[in-house]
């Protein structure tokens, strides 16, 4: 399959009726591929996939990673995973601690161990920004360390890193590993700017800033991550293959906050900041990646962190 390109082949997307999984099964659908989606639904939604009803390219399977009889069924002739289900709420690692080890690294070992009992070879996965820590080097290469995550999250992706990079050594796999900067764009479910406009349509006179407001993170619209994502797989043969994938630049909260207000053609809103350098514990105040990696093989992010903020706005103030 690598090298000559991604296209019919039998893809398994976990997650894909998710905000990134959906996008990522639209673009392997589009691409040539049959994708099966494997979802339980707990963020999931029909709507991100229901375009597809009458496609024979794209079936689901609502199923669940702590399931290993239904990733069995699931995995049948397959030739390549996109492991895109996590529980990728980063605040809720602060009151439950088991959820992200259940979710990401227990549902990652499952999905494996079937890979490697049914002879799959090939699996990519979408990590993080926040394995690499609160780092000391901006724009962060994929080479940083070490390693020191500060959210229960972070250290759940970065054990989930650990598992495939191993099983792929071990087991003659060959794997992906992206390390996503914030993704945004339509589908969004989470994140500050489903939150900021879920508040303002509450109340357009206030808006609650989680901390100072100057947490400085780069933001890539999904479309270009997918893309970014389908690139990679298709132009890198290594064992193991890891790529950070963002924009170039950052953006702030009030600025987020400011576009927002904007595009929702709102006045005198005022901004209330909790305080703080941080949202919440576990939250990493400064984040841009280095994608130099993906640029010396020949792919660029076209858009600036504010662009995609403002056309997700734009498509989530639509739609929703
Ligand atoms: P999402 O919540 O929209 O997608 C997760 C999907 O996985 C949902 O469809 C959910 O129903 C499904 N799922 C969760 N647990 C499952 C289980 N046990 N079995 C089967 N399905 C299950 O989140 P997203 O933002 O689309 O994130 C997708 C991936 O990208 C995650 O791995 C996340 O950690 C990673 N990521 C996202 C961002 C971001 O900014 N959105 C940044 C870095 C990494």
């Amino acid at each position: 399959m690598t090298g000559s390109g991604l296209s019919k082949c039998k893809v398994l997307v976990t997650g894909g009726a998710g905000f990134i999984g959906s996008h990522v099964a639209d673009k392997l659908v589009e691409m040539g591929n049959d994708v099966t989606v494997f979802d339980n639904l707990s963020s999931g939604r029909m709507k991100f996939i229901s375009h597809h009803a009458n496609n024979s390219k794209l079936r689901l399977i609502e199923g669940d990673l702590l399931d290993t009889d239904a990733i069995e069924a699931a995995c049948k002739d397959i030739d390549l995973v996109f492991h895109v289900a996590a529980n990728p709420d980063v605040r809720l690692g602060g009151v439950d601690t088991k959820v992200h080890f259940e979710q990401n690294i227990t549902a990652t070992h499952n999905l494996l161990e079937t890979m490697r009992k049914r002879g799959l070879k090939e699996i990519a996965f979408t990590s993080t920004s926040t394995i690499y820590g609160e780092a000391a080097e901006i724009p962060t290469p994929e080479g940083y360390g070490p390693l020191v995550p500060i959210s229960l999250y972070g250290a759940s992706k970065l054990a989930c890193e650990g598992l495939i990079t191993s099983y792929s050594h071990t087991f003659g796999m060959r794997s992906w590993i992206f390390r996503f900067a914030n993704i945004i764009g339509d589908r969004s479910t989470h994140g500050i700017i489903v939150d900021f406009i879920d508040k303002l349509r509450k109340n357009n006179a206030e808006l609650e800033i989680l901390g100072d407001g100057r947490q400085s993170k780069s933001y890539l619209h999904v479309r270009e991550c997918v893309d970014a994502m389908m690139f990679s797989v298709s132009e890198s043969d290594e064992e193991i293959n890891i790529f950070n994938i963002g924009s170039e630049d950052a953006t702030n909260p009030t600025r987020i906050g400011e576009i927002i207000v904007e595009e929702m053609g709102l006045n005198d809103v005022k901004f209330k900041y909790t305080g703080g350098s941080r949202g919440w514990k576990g939250d990493v105040p400064k984040m841009m990646l280095s994608v130099d990696k993906l640029k010396q093989m020949g792919w660029t992010p076209k858009w600036s962190s504010e662009q995609s903020v403002r056309e997700t706005v734009r498509s989530l103030l639509e739609n929703y």
